[in-house]
């Protein structure tokens, strides 16, 4: 006779806000939406969320990939190119008209508003310290607001020790929208008692969705005996959500990006699990990790909600007269 082996119990505090924002939902609705007017190919100027999933999934679509304009054929001078939500410098919507290209700028709305806040800095004669991480597709973005010079980007405190103004009385700082609030807060401490008249930006930087996902899993994560957070190492804000983990108090914390990932071997005999998910990663996923939980554990999922969000951010008029069901976007959000 078989005899079952009763599976250990597990609860997993699942985070509500978690997983994408509305200027992720917006890219990819833009993407999905001009492939369904104009047909395949759809340029893309760089991942357009960092996440390999959503990337893929488009790709099945028809979308088409490129880091650069100059990667366009001749013969698909036609085709739209979609630029990521992380925003882009001038430069490239520039270059895309000298090249008659037609594009379509899926930046999302609470980035270019960290570019007029830095705008209007250097409007108002300041220079702009920027908050945020060398490389990032963001930081590069809004450095590429400003003329040449015009803005220094500010990793850490060690870097506000080591800047030193033409004139500390004409300084704005802004910050990229997906940081920690804990260390950006550090930082702008010690930027504020080195220079007390620097201006700040007009509204907030880091973006509600940053902020709500992190008061998730702070809320979350004491007591937790793993913490996994879905999303890709090169999405900042998943990475500061491992981040924010740890510090809250989960015993480990890690970044998967599939369930694939999970190192069961390594977990050990958890009985809680934190399970959120970065602003770029698909629902989907996150159903794949607690199915994945389901087959090795009894499972209870209780959910942590810390937030309502209703933001939803609209597509670009030339877009709105095509019709986006919920089978389009079944391919992140699992239903359809
Ligand atoms: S994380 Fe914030 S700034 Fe970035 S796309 Fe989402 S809503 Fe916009």
């Amino acid at each position: 006779m078989l005899q079952m082996i009763a599976k250990p119990p597990l609860t997993i505090r699942l985070c509500q806000p978690r997983g994408f924002c509305a200027g992720v939902d917006r890219a990819i609705q833009i993407v999905v939406l001009a492939l369904k007017k104009y047909g395949a190919p759809v340029y893309v100027r760089h991942e357009i969320v960092h996440n390999r999933y959503v990337v893929e999934g488009l790709q099945n679509l028809g979308a088409v990939f490129i880091e650069e304009l100059s990667e366009i054929p001749d013969e698909h001078r036609d085709a739209p190119v979609v630029f990521s939500a992380h925003g882009v410098p001038k430069s490239v919507p520039a270059d895309a008209v000298a090249r008659n290209l037609f594009y379509l700028d899926a930046t999302c709305p609470l980035v270019s508003k960290v570019h007029k806040q830095a705008m209007r800095h250097q409007r108002k004669g300041r220079h702009v310290l920027l908050i945020g991480h060398a490389g990032h597709p963001e930081v590069i973005g809004t450095m590429g607001q400003l003329d040449e010079g015009a803005v220094t980007l500010i990793e850490t405190e060690a870097d506000v020790r080591n800047f030193t103004p033409v004139d500390p009385a004409a300084l704005g700082f802004v910050t990229q929208t997906t940081l920690s609030v804990e260390d950006t807060a550090g930082i702008l401490k010690a930027l504020q008692e080195k220079f007390p008249a620097m201006e700040a930006p007009a509204a907030e930087s880091i973006c509600y969705a940053t902020t709500n996902r992190q008061d998730a899993v702070k809320e979350t994560a004491p007591g937790s005996d793993l913490y996994l957070v879905v999303g890709a190492p090169n999405s900042s804000n998943s990475r500061r959500l491992v981040e924010v983990a740890e510090r809250a108090g989960a015993k480990m914390s890690l970044l998967v990006q599939r369930a694939s990932e999970i190192p069961w071997n390594d977990i050990g005999g958890i009985a809680t699990l934190g399970l959120s998910a970065g602003a770029s990663a698909p629902e989907i996923i996150v159903d794949e990790i607690i199915n994945a939980f389901r087959e090795r554990f009894e499972v209870n999922v209780e959910l942590a909600i810390t937030a309502t969000e209703t933001e939803e951010f609209p597509v670009m008029r030339v877009l709105r007269d095509v019709e986006l069901t919920p089978a389009d976007m079944a391919f992140v959000n699992g239903n359809g």
